[in-house]
């Protein structure tokens, strides 16, 4: 059995992990099931620089391998705003459901609403290097949030790939399109082609 942490505090991503690994070879521990606490400045300039921060402050922490992911939002139309600065936009307004709002009425001026979600996963303590795997999921900003589902910008945006919005799709809708989705899967063809799981 291939045991992984993941690197992050954010219940949501947690839960996706969780039911991406489910019929893998694999057992997923959150830092709270390890009781580790590990929350670095995020202060790179990139999704990649800021994904290594994350999972080196916690390869120092456990001899088990471990994943982090650094995601976001990037819209087109605002030269990929708010991209690394996702989480801490919706925390400036307090939350996604203001930020969410926000975002909306910004792009009111601009025809082309194209937006697309990252994540990059950086792999930490299998080999001497870290390995880093990039998911991304194109798609659109809606004129209003449709649904309960996901969290952070997920009722805001339209998936090209799901044919919806994120905020009523089922989880594994979600999970099958996502950005996260799609880093995951090339994490896994890795692990595979590595025979580690
Ligand atoms: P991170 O935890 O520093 O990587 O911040 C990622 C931020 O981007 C989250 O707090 C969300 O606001 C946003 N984000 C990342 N992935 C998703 C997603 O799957 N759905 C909706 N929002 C996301």
């Amino acid at each position: 059995m291939f045991e992984l942490v993941v690197a992050t505090n954010n219940a949501h991503k947690v839960k996706e992990y969780q039911e991406m690994f489910l019929g893998y070879n694999i057992k997923f521990y959150s830092m709270k099931d390890l009781g580790i606490k590990c929350d670095p400045a995020e202060d790179g300039t990139t999704y990649e620089e800021n994904s290594l921060i994350k999972a080196s402050a916690l390869a120092k922490l456990t001899k088990l391998p471990v994943i982090a992911d650094d995601s976001g939002l990037n819209v087109i139309a605002l030269d990929n705003f708010p991209g690394i600065y996702s989480s801490r936009y919706a925390d400036s307004f307090g939350g996604n459901k203001v930020a969410n709002l926000e975002l909306i009425k910004k792009l009111k001026p601009y025809k082309d609403k194209s937006a697309f979600f990252a994540c990059l996963i950086t792999l930490m303590n299998v080999e001497d290097k870290p390995v880093q795997f990039k998911g991304i999921c194109k798609g659109r900003i809606l004129d209003e949030p449709v649904g309960e589902g996901g969290f952070g910008y997920d009722p805001i945006f339209y998936s090209d790939e799901a044919k919806m919005a994120f905020g009523i799709a089922p989880a594994e809708v979600k999970n099958k399109y996502s950005h996260r989705a799609k880093a995951v899967e090339q994490l896994i063809k890795y692990l595979k082609n590595k025979e580690l799981i």
